[in-house]
């Protein structure tokens, strides 16, 4: 099936009498007809549902349908895209270990990575994307575990050479991460570049009505957890927790996101909830409807903003000149998504009294939904930065990020310039 197909058809598969909609389980729980039957249950010896903290058939269906867009094999879904990024290194890492991160990533992941997964003894080394293999691959060390990136970040608007990435992570022997939020399957498939386990906020783009949060972390399948013996040990020797049962030896390809689920979610339970799921559904049903008009509208803000003279800069990996448009017309040849970054002449303030003065445009935290927003992330998301730590992850403290929705795009562009004309 071609992406337009799997966004409308994949996941559910409703049997004779079924329901043709998918089904919101609202049930923590599911009978069985004997102990033994749900003994096995508990000892991974048989599947099948027996509580929602685990799994869950809307859910399932709904992870079945992202891991398709994806190309992965399987997924799982999370409570919010935070849950799903820590996750995807929680999996693999444990106390004393270390892993590499770009440093153009979204505020919450960066917090995430120094600061909290760093008191539970994981510690990062952040690098600029853009340096040379050599000196991405020299913060690698004996206990580094994996690789992280992110497809556009939020907000810096860098693309990321996921094939540059991904070869450092392998000639390292450790897997690359990537999270896809801004991107969508719609626009970019990490792993036909090398990646090795995706991630998204389905939050954004995915549910893409501003309804719910929630994340996804997506296996490909393709990373040999064997390949140095010992380096993840939590993949391939017992656990202690199922009588001493190997991921790797009984569920092969499947052992990273089989562990993800039946351990980690076991033990910390940050769940998606079924209907929470549904929207996110609903929203994938035209994902691929929405993602090209994001891109059309965004393309034509940037264009518009670049040719006013009140304006000091645009990012937008569409507009020729940008610093990533290369990369872009690689990786994002059919748009990258509807988020743009600008500054204004004046600076700071200039920026506050353009936002302030927006009338269709609202002023929210959230990007990548069907209304246009705004946000200024030196102000807001990244509060927390220092200005060092700003310019780091790529967030000039003018950039207001403006996530253009799929409004007419006429209309977008007379809000901008009603609030310009007020701003000065
Ligand atoms: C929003 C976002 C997250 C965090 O997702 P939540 O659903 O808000 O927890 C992670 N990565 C990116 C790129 C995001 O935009």
């Amino acid at each position: 099936m071609k992406k337009e197909t799997i966004c409308v058809q994949a996941g559910w598969k409703p049997k004779k009498g079924e329901p043709r909609v998918l089904p919101i389980y609202q049930s923590t729980t599911f009978k069985y007809d004997t102990s033994e039957q749900m003994g096995k249950l508990f000892d991974l010896e048989e599947e099948g549902y027996f509580y929602t903290r685990l799994q869950n058939p809307t859910n399932d269906a709904v992870a079945a349908k992202i891991a398709q867009l994806e190309g992965g094999i399987a997924a799982m879904l999370t409570s919010s895209g935070q849950a799903a990024t820590f996750y995807s290194i929680l999996n693999i890492c444990s106390a004393g270990d270390h892993f590499v991160s770009a440093s153009t990533i979204y505020g919450g992941t960066f917090n995430l990575f120094g600061v909290t997964l760093q008191k539970m003894g994981i510690t990062v080394t952040f690098v600029d994307q853009d340096a040379s293999e050599e000196e991405i691959a020299a913060a690698f060390t004996p206990t580094t575990k994996a690789l992280f990136g992110e497809t556009i970040a939020n907000p810096g608007l860098a693309v990321l050479d996921i094939e540059k990435f991904a070869r450092v992570a392998h000639s390292q022997g450790v897997p690359l991460i990537v999270d896809n939020t801004f991107a969508t399957p719609i626009n970019c498939r990490p792993f036909e570049w090398g990646a090795d386990i995706v991630i998204h906020s389905t939050t954004k783009y995915m549910d893409g009505h501003a309804s719910s949060v929630g994340g996804v972390v997506v296996d490909s399948g393709n990373f040999d957890w064997n390949a140095i013996p010992g380096k993840f040990p939590g993949l391939t020797e017992p656990d202690p927790s199922y009588h001493g049962l190997t991921y790797t030896e009984s569920f092969g390809k499947m052992a990273y996101i089989t562990k993800a689920t039946v351990q980690l979610m076991r033990d910390l339970g940050s769940i998606q909830s079924p209907q929470n799921a549904f929207l996110v559904n609903l929203g994938l049903e035209s994902l691929h409807l929405r993602m090209p008009c994001h891109c059309s509208n965004a393309q034509k803000v940037a264009e518009h903003l670049q040719q006013d003279e009140r304006v000091a800069w645009v990012h937008y990996c569409g507009l020729k000149g940008d610093q990533y448009y290369e990369l872009g017309q690689k990786y994002l040849p059919n748009g990258s998504c509807g988020v743009i970054t600008f500054g204004l002449k004046g600076g700071r303030e200039t920026s506050i009294r353009f936002m302030d003065n927006l009338e269709l445009a609202a002023i929210v935290t959230h990007v990548a939904d069907a209304r246009t927003s705004v946000l200024h992330p030196a102000s807001h998301t990244h509060r927390q930065l220092t200005d060092e730590q700003l310019i780091a992850a790529g967030v000039a403290p003018d950039l207001i990020r403006f996530s253009v929705g799929i409004e007419n795009v006429d209309d977008i562009i007379e809000d901008i310039d009603q609030a310009l004309e007020k701003a000065y």
